[in-house]
């Protein structure tokens, strides 16, 4: 048996109430509101879809945010919900009249239920739950009579495919009564016909942020004439976008369907947030990447990635890279000359808020031409440098830098080479000696938060050996 409270006297009512579904759903109409909510919320988690069809139409307020409960993609529920927004729509079913506007499908929005629960169990007022307003989510879609289901619709596996291809047939049958508002589509490993049938139905203007996750290259010259519509995407993320003919003659295609996708790059007028995943295609673009963006980027970052000395070289150029606050280039091979990566920092030193070079096989050469700049980034609150080749007396220096840096509060460091045997393995005498000594050159300027000293994965059990304040060793040195 657990700790947990056992159940209220309300809860076992409500749940001997759904035992019953007939007497439950014919009780509805006379129910209290407080007691509408819990037993809505109660529903939800049994997947009740009886009485959640009957619940949607007599919702007394205008906001119902059940993606916060469901946390799934549950097609049954689905259904459940859209009939009950089509007795909203023909509101003379409705014995009693309820307030919906807007139905909420996304995962994020646990506010309602967190404060309507702070409300139940303090006062009893209503006042806090009446004021609840849905959050303008979307550009004005001009339908301001309709009816507003919120979704980020996946398209990951069946089981979400099936949800959405559902969600949006059902919206589209009752365009003008219903607007289809969808946030953050995530696309992975889908069949692009699918995908293309689905954003041909769907307002692109509403999204703001899209994932493209394992699609191939030529499906993304397919998305090309799409992409270019959604005019309010403020993050966008490819990840694993290859090329299907990578081993023959077709470079002439690879570059067309580049320049098809970076064509519609201009038309992002507010992207702040570019995240570029294992893309093989970007070596030697990074300059007709940035470039046609049309405005500062607020985040760049290109992880497991290859970057040549001349894309590096552009960084510092590119105005785009101006008022940059999050730069992460982890798992991006930087033992190139990094002069262009300093004046970079440089730049940035004003704005900058994290900075991640995790995996960059930086040795003390390249890192020291680092230094300078990065003791100037006065805004930083995290750095991440682990997984590096950096020895004890470069990590010193460094530690005296990022120590008069006093807004950090979380900070990753490599553990010193001098921690290695000749083998690689870990010295776990002089890991523990070492790190504690580290820490303290950032003691004598402030007090640390966070701070890690990692060292890298052990090549015999596959786990690192860690120190936060204390040791943790690597499964083979315990
Ligand atoms: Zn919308
Ligand atoms: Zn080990």
């Amino acid at each position: 048996m657990g700790d947990r409270a056992p159940p209220t006297l309300q809860q076992l009512a409500i749940e001997g109430l759904l035992r019953e579904e007939a007497l439950a759903i014919s009780a509805l109409e006379v129910m209290p509101w407080m007691l509408l909510l819990a037993m809505f919320e109660v529903a939800s988690k049994k997947r009740q879809t009886n009485v959640l069809r009957a619940m949607v139409p007599i919702w007394p307020f205008p906001h119902l945010p059940v993606g916060a409960l469901t946390k799934s993609s549950h097609l049954g529920t689905l259904k459940a919900l859209s009939d009950g927004l089509d007795a909203c729509i023909t509101p003379m079913t409705c014995p009693r009249k309820g307030k919906v506007r807007v139905l909420d499908l996304t995962t994020t929005d646990t506010h309602f239920w967190s404060t309507w629960a702070g409300t139940y169990e303090g006062d009893c007022s209503q006042q806090v739950v009446r004021h609840e307003q849905p959050k303008e989510t979307c550009h004005d879609s001009g339908m301001k009579n309709s009816l507003k289901v919120v979704t980020d619709l996946q398209l990951m596996d069946n089981d979400t495919k099936e949800y959405a291809t559902h969600l949006v047939q059902w919206a589209q049958q009752r365009k003008g009564s219903i607007h289809l508002c969808c946030l953050k589509p995530q696309i992975w490993e889908s069949c692009v016909s699918n995908v293309i049938e689905i954003l041909k139905s769907v307002d692109l203007q509403c999204i703001q942020e899209l994932h493209l996750r394992d699609l191939w290259m030529d499906d993304m010259a397919a998305f090309g004439p799409y992409l270019g519509q959604m005019r309010n995407l403020h993050t966008l993320v490819l990840e694993g976008i290859t090329n299907t003919f990578r081993m023959d003659e077709s470079q002439g295609l690879e570059e067309e369907w580049i320049s098809t996708l970076l064509s519609q790059f201009p038309k992002f007028h507010g992207l702040q947030h570019l995240y570029i995943n294992y893309i093989y295609l970007l070596v030697g673009c990074m300059r007709e990447w940035l470039r046609s963006l049309k405005k500062p980027l607020e985040t760049l970052s290109i992880t497991y990635c290859h970057l040549s000395q001349a894309d590096l070289d552009y960084l510092p150029q590119c105005l785009n890279l101006s008022e940059l606050q999050h730069l992460h280039l982890s798992s991006v091979l930087l033992v190139e000359w990094l002069g262009p990566l300093g004046l970079l920092l440089e730049r940035v030193k004003a704005t900058l808020q994290s900075l991640e070079l995790e995996k960059c096989w930086l040795e003390d050469s390249g890192f020291r031409v680092l230094l300078p700049a990065l003791s100037q980034c006065s805004q930083l609150t995290k750095v991440n440098f682990i997984d590096n080749n950096l020895s004890l007396p470069l990590l010193m220096q460094l530690l005296h830098n990022t120590a008069k840096l006093s807004k950090l509060t979380q900070e990753l460091y490599p553990a010193p080479l001098e921690c290695y045997d000749h083998r690689g393995l870990v010295l776990v005498d002089q890991f523990d000696q070492l790190c504690p000594e580290l820490l303290g050159i950032i003691r004598t300027k402030r007090k640390p938060h966070k701070v890690t000293f990692a060292t890298r994965k052990c090549y015999k059990c596959f786990n690192y050996s860690i120190y936060e304040l204390e040791s943790r060793h690597c499964l083979c040195q315990q």
